[in-house]
């Protein structure tokens, strides 16, 4: 049994869905579990009628609305034609049917009902086109499989219950040597009273983790539009070159430091059941791409890892005090409070510097607010988090190009800098 998991570039046109198709195809398997994300930019459309709905702005929903349906309905009619099966005719039901609501009190539950509906719809054209392909599948509701809590928008998984759940659907359905394919969703599960929830953007790679995990799959592959794991982002490195073989820890290591090719969430599952990680290009489909597994050697090449949108925040006493643990404890929790993340941290006596980021400026002013009640508070924004993995001094320079380093953290492997991204002033306060 293998697992294939295909984002919203692989299925963003009828071309792309005609090619997974032939993905699919090109492939050997005994039983397949395909995880699907929405189509193209679709959650971002959704976030957006989300808006709307949640504004009461009837006539902008609407617009927004019209727009993500004719989207999908070019798609059906270009892959379908005049064969349009009937069970595609209800698409948009549950969609219509929750905006027709008044909206909750609570946003991110109207969140999970209305952006999880993306990943319902592209799985519905998905799975009938393959039925037109003589690829004979069964499609199945992610909600009815994967059991989460109600922390909507960020839900956490329960195992157990999932596990009961997939194993009674999928490994029962696979126990007839005819069913071979199931299609299902990324991203989404429900609560225990069938609400819908998401487990946080870009979270279909995890769905994917998560099957392979309770079905103990042979491997997991992540189809997408680059030919592996790269040491670089192509589109800021050109000369990216492909990692063929990396740990699991390696890995995780970078998408912790922020390489944004796999979601961190996606390798825990996996490495607990040492189930090999594939990540190959929907596009060269039969070259090897990148292979993630339980292997000791270590990658030698550098990888770097840019990250923008950092603020670099400053935090000393009032009364030139030492910054001791009750201090850093009040600040830890501010930042937590805000949900801002610390991506980088260093000391001394009188002042505690982090990077941070700042996506959201409104959160951040709160933050700085907050922390000025207590502290002396400098920061900088528009900065940039680089790290370089198996760094040498030459590369550190090149990369640098004479940029100020506001701040350097290294080990034997790591080596991590905050510089300027632009000439923007730094701030007192
Ligand atoms: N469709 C969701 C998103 O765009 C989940 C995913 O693509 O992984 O965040
Ligand atoms: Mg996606």
């Amino acid at each position: 049994m293998k697992v294939f998991k295909f984002g919203g570039a692989s299925i963003n046109s009828p071309k792309a869905i005609k090619n997974i198709v032939d993905v699919i195809k090109s492939q050997e398997f005994e039983k397949l579990v395909v995880v699907v994300s929405a189509m193209g930019k679709t959650t971002n459309a959704l976030e957006d009628i989300l808006k709307f709905y949640v504004q009461r702005d009837i006539k902008n929903l609407d617009e927004k609305l019209r727009e993500l349906k004719e989207y999908h309905n070019e798609i059906i009619l270009e892959l379908f034609g005049d064969k349009t099966d009937v069970k595609l005719y209800n698409l948009f039901d549950e969609l219509d049917f929750q905006l027709s609501k008044e909206p909750s009190d609570n946003f991110d539950y109207d969140y999970d009902q209305i952006v999880s509906q993306g990943e319902l719809i592209s799985t519905k054209i998905i799975s009938q086109y393959l039925n037109l392909q003589a690829i004979e599948n069964r499609w199945l509701d992610a909600r009815q499989l994967i059991r989460t809590d109600s922390n909507y928008r960020d839900a956490k998984v329960e195992w157990e219950t999932s596990a009961e759940k997939i194993e009674h659907c999928v490994s029962e359905y696979f126990n007839f040597e005819n069913n071979r394919v199931v299609v299902t969703q990324g991203f989404i599960g429900a609560t225990a009273e069938l609400s819908s929830t998401t487990l946080g953007r870009e979270g279909s790679d995890f769905s994917a983790a998560i099957f392979g995990h309770i079905l103990n799959a042979q491997d997991v592959t992540i189809w997408k539009d680059v030919p592996g794991l790269l040491n670089a982002d192509p589109k800021l490195m050109p000369d990216a070159v492909l990692l063929d073989e990396i740990s699991y820890g390696e890995t995780v290591e970078l998408a912790f430091f922020g390489a944004s090719i796999i979601h961190p969430k996606t390798i825990k599952p996996l490495q607990n059941k040492k189930i090999p990680l594939r990540v190959k290009s929907f596009i060269q489909y039969n070259n090897r791409g990148s292979i993630i597994k339980d292997i000791k050697s270590k990658i030698t090449v550098p990888c770097f890892i840019f990250k923008k949108n950092q603020a670099l925040i400053s935090i000393s006493t009032l009364d030139f005090s030492f910054i001791g643990e009750e201090n850093l404890s009040l600040i830890f929790g501010l930042f937590a409070h805000f949900g801002i993340k610390i991506n980088l941290m260093q000391n001394s006596a009188i002042s505690f510097s982090v990077c941070a980021e700042f996506n959201n400026i409104d959160k951040f002013y709160a933050l700085v607010e907050e922390l000025k009640t207590e502290f002396k508070v400098r920061y900088n924004l528009n900065m940039e988090l680089i790290t370089i993995r198996n760094y040498d001094e030459d590369i550190a320079k090149h990369i640098l190009q004479n940029r100020k380093i506001y701040i350097e953290q290294r080990d034997r492997t790591t080596l991590q800098m905050v510089v300027n991204a632009s000439n923007k002033k730094s701030v007192d306060s």
